[in-house]
């Protein structure tokens, strides 16, 4: 459930809360929204703890959350949360753009992809060091040496890094090159990892699993937020379904879907989500129009050259268009793109 304080207050008396949560043998979790702060009480709601928390000073009301998810639905924070990191920033009325290779491949390849989609209005810079592969004999990434390859990049640009973490023990090297780490959706639902990224301090794009429904993704937001990281963002990357002609299937309903259950960002992946850069812009204007927080879209210098998904990746040129064919949608929508 969800105790609600007045909007007067104080921290000490928001703390008291959560003390008297915990001592219930509930789990509290102090969420601090730009309008009032909540402390959702994590745990077995037959109790009748409702009217006792009710009773408490401070306490608005207590409101049951009837989602399995709870820190993350709307019911926790009515507000939208806005995450940052450099100068790429979601929600609140920005739509993030984080673009660049499926690969990091060589320091060329990264230093130009960089300039390129910086110079078209992109803030965050993606590009995977480890590489999740279908087949273990595809390139596997150039581990460390790409994250430094990043970290390079975004002393010359200033762009975001946003690069995939495949497993636990990888974490703290990841997270000391990366501003955004990106679970991918291959790994959605490895617990272990939601949980060791949740206890690091920077932003998590987490990436549908290609099977998983809108409340396993959001069960699998909420490892990450339950273990202390509250800069989550939802990333709509396309299922797998019946359909061949794309890659996957991309559903830009989960934007308002989603928006209507939590509180949390959502990013679309038109790269993955389609499989083809000719449906690339098209889909990243509708995901505007959608609603979205922020895009992900897969650029290389050459795409026919690319060691992973050169067939989806949009050469620079098409991405400067694809931006100034958004720019016009963002306009509409009044957002701002960047
Ligand atoms: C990627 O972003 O390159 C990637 C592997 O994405 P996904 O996990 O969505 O397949
Ligand atoms: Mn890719």
């Amino acid at each position: 459930m969800i105790v609600v304080m007045k909007k007067e207050a104080s921290t000490e008396t928001v703390s008291m809360v959560a003390q008297k949560v915990d001592s219930l043998g509930l789990r509290s979790n102090v969420i601090v929204g730009e309008e009032r702060t909540v402390v959702a009480a994590i745990g077995d709601e037959r109790n009748g703890f409702q009217e006792t928390l009710a009773s408490l000073p401070g306490v608005e009301k207590v409101v049951p959350i009837l989602a399995p998810y709870k820190v993350a639905s709307r019911e926790a924070k009515p507000e939208p949360t806005v995450l940052k990191a450099l100068r790429l920033t979601l929600g609140g009325g920005h739509v993030g753009v984080i673009a660049g290779p499926c690969s990091v491949e060589s320091e060329e390849q990264i230093m130009t992809a960089a300039r390129e989609v910086k110079q078209a209005g992109a803030t965050g810079l993606r590009g995977g060091a480890f590489k999740p592969r279908t087949s273990p004999y595809a390139f596997q990434g150039l581990k460390e040496e790409g994250l430094k390859l990043l970290a390079a990049a975004r002393e010359e640009t200033g762009l975001a890094v946003v690069t995939e973490v495949m497993t636990p023990s990888d974490v703290p090297l990841v997270a000391e090159y990366a501003d955004v780490l990106q679970i991918g959706a291959r790994n959605m639902q490895n617990y272990q990892l939601l949980q060791a990224v949740g206890e690091t301090d920077r932003m998590i794009l987490l990436k549908r699993g290609m099977s998983a429904t809108m409340d396993e993704f959001l069960l699998a937001a909420e490892y990450i937020l339950d273990a202390g990281n509250q800069q989550v963002a939802l990333c709509e990357r396309g299922v797998r379904t019946f359909e061949s002609h794309t890659r996957f299937t991309l559903p830009l309903a989960s934007v308002p879907y989603l928006h209507e259950r939590t509180h949390l960002p959502v990013v679309i992946d038109p790269s993955h989500g389609t499989g083809k850069a000719s449906l690339v812009p098209s889909m990243c204007a509708a995901a505007i129009a959608a609603g979205a927080d922020g895009l992900i879209v897969e650029v290389h210098p050459q795409p026919s050259e690319a060691m992973s998904d050169g067939a989806q990746s949009l050469d620079p040129q098409t991405f400067r268009e694809t931006m100034k064919l958004c720019q016009r949608v963002a306009d509409a929508m009044q957002v701002e793109l960047g």
